[in-house]
């Protein structure tokens, strides 16, 4: 039976979105189509909306939902069963070749395209890949985030840079991704945790999920600063400076200055003692960087990158929907704005302008 969904749609020419409604077609033996309840509205969407297109697209990748109809192939989950929507592979052991990335018949005769998934419509479908079993009674406003921004920030702590306990660690961008990032140093024990940002009431939002100590970017030189909070006394470097920095510093941002900032903000190394801090790019990059090659050899630093936080869908939702619920990661915090679907050129305004502290959703 063909199911109609209410869909957000970017044109191909330049414009705002528009809200259609569209025919989903029946799921082929590996898809499902789900009925949503909440989405996020992440900033890497921006990028796609700023980009030239070929095709109108559809937007979104992070969402909760029940399962309404499966392909034949689909065993994982029935109709009826709570799940999240994600554009991370839940289990690549398991059905490892994703088919096409959805596509939507338009109205007007023109095929959407999206990225691998679309959550922004009131219904959805995708591959089994990216559709992810959850308990019935977990919560499905505010956890809808975890299905990118609490993976790309707090995994990239947990399983990319793999922060342990009494390490110090800088999180520059105190957004949603940052703020997640922050909360998963805390539960890690990291100490200090460092936020920075251009902004002070995000800064002083960001002591709420664990910062320790705040640099405003916009007022002093951030290097300088975090140097200054984490001077180790009677250690000296490879240059035999006094050892300060950061034992990892995550770049949620993604832009030249803080790129390079994150890496001049990890501690040198001390030779024949230990290798140096890691600088982890989490946001999407904007530009190409110069990096200093000689800091990295010479102060045996690493920078690296993560992309979803390193993290497997059907183990770690669970995770971190236990977090939520025991208060180690206050999502009803962490989302501070919520619209309608009707809303979202509102909402993609407001995330452009800067104005969501933490994280906002949409509502169908
Ligand atoms: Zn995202």
């Amino acid at each position: 039976m063909p199911t109609t969904a209410r869909v957000a749609v970017l044109p191909q020419e330049k414009g705002p979105l528009s809200i259609v409604e569209a025919v989903l077609p029946d799921p082929r033996p590996h898809e499902v189509v789900v009925r949503q309840f909440s989405s996020g509205v992440c900033h890497s969407q921006l990028h796609q909306i700023h980009n030239p297109r070929n095709s109108p697209v559809v937007l979104g990748h992070e969402s909760t939902g029940v399962v309404i109809a499966k392909g034949s192939q689909v065993s994982h989950v029935k109709e009826g069963d709570s799940v999240m929507v994600t554009w991370v592979p839940r289990n690549k052991a398991d059905n490892p070749q994703p088919t096409q990335p959805a596509t939507l018949k338009l109205p007007d005769g023109t095929v959407a395209v999206s990225q691998n998934v679309f959550t922004w419509a009131d219904k959805t479908i995708a591959d089994e890949q990216y559709v992810v079993r959850i308990p019935d009674d977990a919560v499905k406003d505010v956890t809808s985030v975890i299905a990118c921004a609490v993976i790309t920030g707090a995994g990239a702590v947990l399983y990319t840079a793999g922060v342990k306990k009494g390490q110090s660690v800088a999180v520059f961008g105190a957004g949603g991704v940052g703020l997640c990032a922050i909360a998963a140093a805390k539960v890690m024990e990291a100490d200090p945790i460092i936020a920075v940002d251009l902004d002070d009431g995000k800064l002083e939002f960001a002591r709420r999920f664990g910062a320790t100590a705040t640099v405003n970017a916009s007022k002093e030189d951030a290097v300088k600063a975090i140097r200054a909070m984490t001077e180790r006394t009677g250690m000296l470097d490879t240059l035999r400076r006094p050892m300060s920095g950061v034992d990892f510093a995550f770049d949620c941002i993604g832009h030249k200055v803080t790129m390079e900032q994150i890496l001049r903000a990890a501690r040198a190394g001390v030779l024949g003692h230990m290798s140096g801090g890691t600088a982890v790019l989490v946001g999407v990059p904007q530009t190409r960087v110069d990096l200093n090659a000689l800091d990295i050899m010479i102060n045996e630093k690493k920078f690296i990158g993560t992309n979803g936080g390193s993290c497997q869908p059907d183990r770690d939702f669970p995770i971190f929907l236990d977090w939520h619920k025991s208060g180690k990661l206050d999502l009803n915090a962490l989302v501070t704005q919520r619209y309608t679907l009707d809303q979202i050129n509102e909402a993609v305004s407001a995330l452009e302008a800067g104005s969501i502290q933490g994280r906002a959703i949409l509502e169908f």
